[in-house]
């Protein structure tokens, strides 16, 4: 579990590392891939992970940390490749003090790929320490709607099912009443041209620009975030603007949040 500069956050925590999505502008990959240990020393048998051969990728399932030679645990020692760190799923629960933790900021949780156990185990491990509020977030809203129809994707107060929209017509999960949803517009890229109904049931908005090296000519438009303030005002859904939109927006970020949201100060 880490502190974290995301600032709709205050810790995030990675059980599951890695992601098939390939988005250009990943920063989870180039961190992974540039701290990742695989292939530059002894190969996953030798360092006890456990690599799944009948997956169509790499998939890795890690019960132990893999530790570099002082004894520290490497955080990413399949890379970017698909991996559960089954250690880690017991960090929530040694946390007492209420935290907001985003689940998976160097993973898709949600992706096509990912077991269904391993998402079990995440939401399982969620439950053991219900004092915190937990924020999901994928690409893949459609795996929450599969989740859902199995039964398996629990209705509670504190999870939160997040779905990144970056252009408009974008699929997200806007569920049942009784799930809490909500959109990350991150990084705002092109104009949403967003309208009535267009963010459906969702309860609460952030956006973003795109951060890193080349996004100095791939920031949003100032009025490309006005529509998604007037969209989002129409269903009164909180909008929440990343630290990142200052150049954009000015100094007075709008940084509200939804009121059913447990918002622990930041520890
Ligand atoms: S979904 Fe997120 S973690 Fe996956 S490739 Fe895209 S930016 Fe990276």
């Amino acid at each position: 579990m880490n502190n974290t500069k995301i600032d709709w956050a205050t810790r995030s925590w990675n059980p599951v590392t890695g992601c098939l999505h390939g988005c250009p502008y990943c920063y989870a990959r180039k961190i992974a891939e540039r701290f990742g240990t695989l292939f530059k020393g002894p190969q996953p048998e030798d360092e006890g992970l456990t690599f799944l051969p009948d997956e169509p990728e790499r998939f890795y399932e890690l019960d132990e940390p893999v530790r570099d030679a002082s004894g520290k645990a490497e955080p990413f020692p399949a890379n970017f490749y698909p991996t559960l760190h089954r250690y880690r799923l017991g960090d929530p629960a040694k946390m007492k003090k209420p935290q907001r933790i985003f689940v998976g900021s160097m993973a898709d949780l949600f992706g096509a790929w990912v077991p269904d156990a391993w998402i079990k185990a995440v939401f399982d491990a969620c439950q053991k320490a219900p004092q915190h509020t937990y924020l999901f977030l994928t690409k893949n809203p459609q795996r929450y709607y599969d989740l859902l129809n199995a039964g398996e994707l629990p209705a509670l107060d504190n999870f939160w099912y997040g779905s990144t929209v970056t252009k408009e017509g974008a699929e997200f999960f806007s569920g049942p009443i009784r799930y809490h949803s909500f959109l990350s517009v991150e990084p705002l890229l092109e104009p949403l041209n967003a309208g009535l109904g267009s963010f459906g049931a969702a309860e609460w908005i952030i956006v973003g620009a795109m951060t890193g090296p080349d996004s100095k000519d791939h920031q949003p438009r100032r009025e490309w975030v006005e529509n998604i303030v007037e969209a989002a005002g129409i269903t009164h859904a909180p909008v929440f603007m990343k630290g990142n939109l200052a150049g954009v927006w000015g100094p007075d970020l709008i940084q509200d949040h939804p009121k059913g949201m447990v918002w622990p100060e930041v520890v």
